[in-house]
């Protein structure tokens, strides 16, 4: 999961830190940006950080970040995916 993503707001291109939530629109500055920028994906993580951090709580993060709620099996697939990629966030 990247936690810088681009995306195009106003006719504007952009990238987004979703760790620190901070956005770039100077197309010349994305790439240092992105370098200053790498930390936060810890930071975005902070919260997971006792026992989490696998595939499925990235997805779950995910889910939620757009406002949905993880439902039953959603939370069984978060909990498998997890034993299946325990090491998803490199740390
Ligand atoms: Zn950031």
């Amino acid at each position: 999961m990247q936690h810088i993503t681009e995306g195009v707001w106003m006719g504007r291109r952009y990238v987004k830190c979703h760790g620190c939530g901070a956005v770039e629109y100077n197309p010349a500055a994305v790439r240092a940006f992105m370098q200053g920028h790498q930390s936060c994906a810890a930071r975005m993580h902070a919260p997971a950080a006792a026992g989490y951090g696998g595939l499925g709580d990235a997805i779950a993060a995910g889910t939620k970040a757009v406002g949905i709620e993880p439902c039953t099996p959603c939370q069984r697939r978060q909990a498998m995916l997890n034993r299946a990629v325990p090491r998803f966030f490199r740390r």
